[in-house]
């Protein structure tokens, strides 16, 4: 049986992470992965890096993953893209909150500019004129291609740290014992199953939570969120690049709530159907000028997450489209993918749970994962292991 410092099970975001900073602090690592390749929410997101978006500790740990992922940009290519973030406001009260956030930004250090209407039309012109009053814009802010980032994170760690990686390797037993954790992995026979070691176990399963410590996860009141989300065809010649974030955003993200008019803020009612969905609009544009499109958000209890249905909603697209429609002058259809995604969410911001002095659990960071991951991950094992990262 081979032996390591940690064991990661779950090569997502957080895992992958976790995996990177411990074996940058001179720790054996080896990082199991159930699939082929990993194909979680870490995939299928947006890859907006957006810490502008997020509130208390998770906007420091997001500034720190902007750092992480360039750095490690300039070492090989993580997709790493340095078009910034804008927030466009549609109406007086988003315009509020933008101004309102633009100012506390500004007294914590955090470059951001407001942008007039001119400006905006200026800097995107593929916005409808109609639908904008003014915006807010990050310059450090950066995205990733979510499709490639991750593999690129673990062939990189692999190479540079001696990151031992094995996909296609389902965890299906973790026990503690008098020196450390054994992991049991799937296998065709009982007696020939293999079996690893390590002082240390690290658990970032997604919203995977019957496979492993299914006792645990039935009492973590964890909540799963599915968020359905479109592609658009290549459209090279449309210009709208970065992080691009609508009025439905400003309603809903983290660190506008902590503006003073968010308190007072309602809902008109021609977005009241947007909001029962947890619709708000996003685009990213891919490298091939296709744009992702999203998203909604159906919520149900982690261990009946059958109950959000194996199907996207056509309704739920219309009314994306529809709205996508009033904000940009390109046309977003034809759809060339859509698809649904997942993850694991908990009204305590994050679901850290130690089994025992070996093992420990992580997950249900919800939808920051891809901003702060990189960041949480290096306060995480510098915590957890009391190793310089
Ligand atoms: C549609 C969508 C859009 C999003 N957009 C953004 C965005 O733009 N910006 C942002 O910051 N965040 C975004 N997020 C959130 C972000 O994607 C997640 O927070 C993050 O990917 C979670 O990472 P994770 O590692 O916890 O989970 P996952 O990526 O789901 O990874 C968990 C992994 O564990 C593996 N696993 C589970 N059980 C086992 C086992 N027993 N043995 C071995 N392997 C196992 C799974 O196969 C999986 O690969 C979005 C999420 C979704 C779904």
């Amino acid at each position: 049986m081979a032996f390591y410092d940690l064991i990661v099970v779950g090569a997502g975001a957080l895992g992958t992470f976790h995996a990177y900073h411990a074996a940058r602090a001179g720790q054996r690592v080896l990082l199991l992965e159930k699939d082929a390749y990993p194909a979680g929410a870490t995939v299928r997101n947006f890859g907006q890096v957006v810490p502008s978006g997020l509130a208390g500790r998770w906007f420091d740990y997001g500034r720190r993953s902007l750092e992480i992922y360039k750095a490690i940009q300039q070492e090989t290519d993580l997709t790493v893209r340095a078009n910034g973030s804008v927030y466009i406001a549609s109406d007086a009260d988003e315009l509020a909150l933008i101004n309102e956030l633009h100012d506390r930004y500004v007294s914590v250090g955090y470059p951001c500019e407001l942008l007039t209407k001119a400006r905006c039309l200026a800097q995107y012109p593929a916005l409808q004129p109609d639908y904008v009053l003014g915006g807010l814009y990050f310059p450090d802010e950066v995205s990733v291609e979510p499709e490639q980032m991750v593999h690129r994170l673990i062939d990189y760690i692999c190479q540079k740290y001696k990151v031992t990686y094995q996909s296609g390797s389902a965890v299906i037993d973790c026990q503690s014992n008098y020196n450390g954790a054994i992991v049991t992995l799937a296998g065709p026979r009982q007696t020939n199953r293999q079996r690893f070691q390590a002082d240390r176990l690290l658990l970032c399963s997604g919203h995977e939570v019957r496979l492993l410590f299914p006792d645990i996860f039935a009492d973590a009141d964890l909540i799963i969120s599915k968020l359905q989300m479109l592609m658009t065809e290549p459209m090279p010649d449309v210009a709208l690049r970065g992080n691009i974030l609508t009025g439905l955003t400003i309603r809903r993200y983290e660190s506008f709530r902590e503006c003073p008019s968010y308190a007072g803020l309602t809902t008109p009612d021609y977005l009241a159907e947007l909001k029962q969905w947890g619709i708000h609009i996003l685009f990213k544009q891919a490298t091939d000028g296709s744009f992702i499109i999203g998203d909604s958000h159906e919520y149900a209890p982690a261990t009946r997450v059958e109950d959000l249905g194996y199907h996207t909603q056509a309704h739920i697209n219309r009314l994306i489209l529809n709205e996508a429609r009033r904000i940009v002058r390109f046309p977003v259809e034809p759809i060339r993918k859509e698809w649904a995604g997942f993850y694991s969410q908990t009204d305590k911001e994050i679901f850290e749970y130690d089994v025992d002095e070996h093992i420990r659990i992580i997950t249900g960071i919800g939808g920051k994962g891809m901003t702060s991951g990189a960041g949480y991950a290096e306060a995480s094992i510098r915590q957890w292991l009391g190793v310089a990262v």
